[in-house]
């Protein structure tokens, strides 16, 4: 351990616990949490008020992300706030738990410590990593400059900003193939997110925007929906997908299967060797686990995710556990679980009791088991998709499921309450209320610039 780290390191004096230091060795067991999720924030929860347990959750942003209902966000339906919470907020009532706002870099497994950027070190008893995942690009990065992926609220506002500013820039253009490429929206992979994203667009082309500008008509924006293989939403059952391909179609949705992304650059998408002229793209194929295997030196799958046994202990590293969508556990059947907010909740409610047992009962927990609710996918206004077991619903009463479900798992009675009322204006008005646009955008500056979005140099 050099010198420098040794001095950062966060001594465990009791006066160390305004800036939520673990406690000394000899006292409570220290368990450190590095992720506030779904996965982190209920295993800490599931931790709270645990006596002889002492609770650090580390996570670089100050706030628990909704990120289900992202799309929502980037398509003006709902503002930022409402689907984000203070970390610290939530956990207020749990006097064990301590939050710290750092990004962890590395994990020292044989000191028991885990690392911050700032050199700051945390050390553990049991250490929980939940750090979930980030988009990949399949081997070529350069392309999430001109198509952001969706991840983050900066993500979400981002987005929102450049489709927003291609129908404004579209109104102040006089050539008509720039009009239509700026009129072209290209949301890249047909899963939940692309399909939910581009029929969002279509809503709010096609119905919220559709009387506000004099020189365009935006009912007239060509949405395209881009995925490699035969079929959207490929995770339901065939009946299921061909509903949604139907019903994107009917929303005004352009559905290329079987079309994959050979480019994506400042001009449009490339597929099938011709270039489809698109100003705004928006990334929903592709995502990777947070690089949380590297630092525990494991072998990782392709796409980084850490294996886990039953009780998601990290194999290997005695003490490390892993979780949520940076694992790769199994399911009965041996199939790996599905990167999904349902599973990493359960996962976190599971870990959650069995580390209590296991630290203060010395308890060996019995294995996970995943229980899913269902299969979940919105396309439009009245419209979604939901599968479970045999059970399988379209239509409205999906878009209904869909709706309860998402409101029921946001957190905080002011997002549900808040949500709850903007989707219902949004649905009887067919009105978004989240449609402003940021000045400090990049793309505001540059459209003022007389850079249209799509040239617009990244941040
Ligand atoms: C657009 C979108 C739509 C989705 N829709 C659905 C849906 O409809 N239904 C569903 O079930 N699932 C959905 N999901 C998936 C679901 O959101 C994830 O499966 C879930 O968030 C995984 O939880 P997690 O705790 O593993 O990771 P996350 O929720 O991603 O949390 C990881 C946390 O770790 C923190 N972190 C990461 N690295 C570091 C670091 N180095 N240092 C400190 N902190 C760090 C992050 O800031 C973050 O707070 C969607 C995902 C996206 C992106």
């Amino acid at each position: 351990m050099s010198e420098t780290l040794h001095r950062t390191t966060l001594e465990p004096t009791p006066r160390d616990e305004p800036h939520g230091a673990p406690p000394p060795a000899a006292g409570p067991h220290r368990v450190v949490i590095v992720g506030g999720g779904f996965g982190g924030l209920t295993t800490a929860r599931g931790l709270g008020g645990a006596e002889g347990i002492a609770v650090t959750l580390i996570d670089r942003r100050n706030h628990h992300l909704f990120q289900p209902l992202l799309y929502q966000v980037a398509t003006a339906v709902i503002a930022p706030g409402e689907i984000a919470e203070p970390i610290r907020a939530i956990l207020r009532w749990d006097r064990n738990v301590s939050v710290l706002m750092g990004e962890v870099e590395g994990v020292d497994t044989e000191e028991r410590a885990v690392r911050l950027r700032d050199g700051t070190r945390i050390p553990y008893d049991t250490l929980v990593l939940a750090t979930g995942a980030t988009h990949s690009y399949f081997g070529h990065p350069e392309w999430e400059r001109y198509a952001p992926g969706l991840k983050t609220l900066d993500d979400a506002r981002r987005i929102r900003a450049r489709v927003l500013l291609a129908f404004e820039a579209a109104e102040r253009e006089d050539d008509p193939a720039a009009r239509e490429r700026l009129m072209t929206f290209a949301v890249i992979g047909g899963g939940p997110t692309g399909v939910e994203m581009a029929g969002a667009i279509a809503g709010l082309a096609h119905h919220a925007l559709s009387q506000d500008f004099r020189r365009i008509d935006p009912k007239q924006a060509r949405i395209l929906l881009i995925e490699a293989a035969p079929r959207v939403l490929g995770t339901f059952t065939e009946d299921l997908s061909a509903y949604a391909r139907r019903s994107l179609e009917r929303l005004g949705v352009t559905v290329l299967t079987e079309h994959a992304v050979e480019d994506v650059s400042e001009e449009g998408v490339t597929v099938a060797g011709k270039l489809i002229p698109a100003a705004t793209i928006v990334w929903g194929a592709g995502v990777r686990a947070s690089p949380a295997g590297e630092w525990l030196g494991v072998e990782t799958t392709r796409q980084g995710h850490v294996p886990v046994g039953p009780d998601l202990a990290v194999i290997g590293r005695p003490g490390v556990y892993a979780l949520g969508d940076l694992a790769m556990a199994k399911a009965e059947d041996g199939k790996p679980l599905p990167g999904l907010a349902q599973v990493a909740d359960q996962q976190g409610r599971y870990l959650g009791r069995a580390l209590r047992d296991r630290i203060l009962h010395g308890t060996v927990p019995k294995p996970f088991r995943f229980r899913s609710r269902g299969n979940l996918a919105i396309i439009g206004h009245n419209s979604g998709v939901v599968q479970w077991d045999r059970v399988k619903l379209k239509g409205f009463l999906a878009w209904l499921v869909w709706g309860v479900a998402h409101v029921y798992l946001l957190v905080g009675f002011h997002n549900r309450l808040v949500v709850t009322l903007r989707w219902l204006w949004a649905y009887l008005s067919f009105q978004r209320g989240a449609r402003l646009i940021s000045e400090r955008d990049e793309a505001v500056m540059a459209l003022i610039r007389g850079t249209p979005p799509g040239r617009i140099p990244p941040p």
